[in-house]
């Protein structure tokens, strides 16, 4: 799975900033890391769904990301490490600690020592920068914030915070709104905003936008920095469902049919360039009446092939003239 940055010819140079969650974000941003050189791709990740669990620091979506891009990843599950045991975890079930967020034995390695080194003062970004180095990875990634932020999902139940909702209620509680604890005082992480100032496109990866990108956008200063770019969103939704997750539940608990348009709409006035399933092509001209131009293409990522496809058709169509 490692990169080998092999640019067609066709693709001009460009300088791409993406904004990804876990996920869907991490496939297309391996995609992009296949084509694109180290110098013209940095990742921002989202960090909303970072949590403390077990006494360690956890950063789910920064962790699908790095897997993902150092060819490290599970790609049954799309999170956590491939080729993993779970003793760990099996031990701490058998004396009664918590076992709902299942974490494997890599995996703990990497929380541990994230933890170790948060826990004598230093940033996250910097940890994250050391840890991609260790994994072989030359592309930026960056979480969007080294300040903590929090996604609180509000629900018929209560507020709930993310991966209590997500991951112990499986996003059974129905959806009312999110919250961003933290984000008015958050800063963008060193480096986040050069790379939108100086980037020639930023992609909006197909990842949920309720929780995924979102926060990253609600960061203080980032979104305002996109303003005058070029930004390509993909849709996460396709033929009217999430490939993966509640993406799909969420909008309609919100009274939102969940399309394409509808995330396209949910972009309007920051994307200028939308991405959507061929399946979903009948949605094109509405799409476009939104002021965006619009690629359809396949958009569902099966395999390691269809991130680079998809990757390529985005940095063709972002080449093309307006
Ligand atoms: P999470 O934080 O792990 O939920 O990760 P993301 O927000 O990055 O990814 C979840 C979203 O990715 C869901 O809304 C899915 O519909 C979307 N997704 C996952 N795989 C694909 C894919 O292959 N193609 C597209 N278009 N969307 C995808």
């Amino acid at each position: 799975m490692k990169s080998n940055f092999h640019r067609p010819p066709s693709i001009v140079h460009r300088r791409i900033v993406a904004l990804a969650g876990g996920v869907g974000g991490a496939k297309l941003a391996h995609g992009l890391a296949q084509i694109l050189p180290p110098e013209d791709l940095t990742v921002i990740v989202n960090t909303g769904d970072d949590f403390e669990h077990l006494g360690l620091y956890i950063c789910p979506d920064l962790d699908t990301v790095c897997y993902t891009l150092a060819g490290l990843a599970n790609p049954k599950t799309g999170w956590g490490r491939a080729n993993e045991s779970w003793q760990a975890i099996s031990n701490i079930e058998r004396l009664g600690g918590p076992n709902w967020f299942r974490l494997g034995d890599q995996d703990f390695a990497t929380h541990i020592e994230r933890t170790r080194r948060i826990k004598e003062g230093q940033c996250l970004s910097e940890i994250t920068r050391d840890f991609c180095k260790a994994w072989g990875i030359k592309h930026t990634i960056l979480p969007m914030s080294d300040n903590p932020v929090r996604t609180i999902v509000e629900t018929d139940e209560g507020d709930l915070a993310f991966q209590e909702y997500f991951v112990h209620r499986r996003c059974e509680p129905r959806v009312k709104g999110f919250r961003f604890n933290g984000i008015e005082k958050a800063e963008a992480a060193p480096g986040a905003r050069e790379a939108i100032q100086s980037a020639d496109a930023i992609i909006i990866c197909p990842s949920n936008p309720w929780v995924s990108i979102a926060p990253i956008l609600a960061v203080p200063g980032l979104r305002s920095k996109m303003e005058a770019k070029k930004v390509v969103a993909i849709s996460p939704i396709i033929g009217g469902q999430a490939v993966k997750g509640p993406a799909a539940k969420m909008y309609r608990e919100l009274g939102i049919e969940p399309s394409a348009l509808a995330v396209a709409k949910q972009y309007e006035g920051l994307a200028t360039d939308f991405a959507l399933d061929k399946i979903d092509s009948h949605l094109e001209a509405e799409i476009r009446s939104l002021n965006m131009r619009t690629l359809v293409t396949k958009t569902l990522m099966k395999n390691v092939k269809d991130r680079r496809r998809l990757a390529e058709d985005v940095l063709h169509f972002i080449g093309t003239a307006s």
